[in-house]
């Protein structure tokens, strides 16, 4: 299969000998800690690799306009809107050799058995999402992905009251729906400890 999908770790320097299946990616994490920024990083240096990337959102996720992913440093790069975890599936063009996917958690569950099938398939696959909901429960869907990946890595955000590592993300205002989209401004960066439930 193709050679380029030798390239495998999130370190582009760090090769896996001979490998030709795909692998699961997963970037975990608060609000703000920089999930997208390195979802888009990864896609990039595939892009300067010449591999074939499309990138997939939530059509859930309307907050900037359905056809782009961006990160809270305004970079930004074009995406596809799926409603269903099997549009993803369907829309994946057949030459495609690297997947992503920002926000994960906002999809139905199927989206864990979507991709490890891309990954079956033989193709990177690269999620970003949420760990945890503003209550600091766990994301179940984030979770069965960070379960089934070969590579996780959780980012820290910082805390906007004590300066420390921030792990929750704090909802201001006082809905109780568990994702509520829209303006960052609903939420802000917190440690453990000035976290307040
Ligand atoms: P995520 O996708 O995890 O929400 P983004 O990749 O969109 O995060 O944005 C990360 C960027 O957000 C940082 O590089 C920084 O410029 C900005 N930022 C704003 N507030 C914070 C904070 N409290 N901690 C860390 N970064 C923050
Ligand atoms: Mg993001
Ligand atoms: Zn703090």
């Amino acid at each position: 299969m193709m050679e380029s999908l030798s390239n495998h770790a999130p370190n582009p320097g760090v090769r896996t000998p001979g490998a030709v299946a795909g692998t699961i990616e997963v970037i975990c994490g608060s609000m703000f800690s920089g999930k997208t920024q390195e979802l888009i990083r990864r896609l990039r240096l595939c892009g300067i690799a010449r591999q074939k990337v499309e990138v997939f959102n939530s059509a859930l996720d309307v907050r900037y306009g359905r056809n782009h992913i961006i990160s809270h440093d305004l970079s930004k790069i074009p995406s596809h809107a799926a409603k269903t975890s099997h549009e993803v599936l369907e829309k994946v063009d057949p030459a495609t050799q690297v997947v992503g996917i920002d926000e994960v958690h906002f999809f139905d569950e199927g989206i864990v058995g979507v991709c490890e099938a891309l990954a079956n398939q033989g193709r990177r696959v690269i999620v970003a999402g949420l760990d945890q909901d503003y209550k600091g429960e766990p994301f179940l869907i984030t979770a069965r992905l960070m379960a089934v990946a070969e590579f996780v890595t959780k980012n820290l955000a910082v805390c906007v009251v004590c300066g420390n590592p921030a792990n929750k993300s704090q909802r201001l205002t006082h809905t109780r729906k568990r994702i509520e989209v829209g303006a960052t401004s609903k939420y802000e960066a917190r440690c453990r400890r000035c976290f307040a439930k």
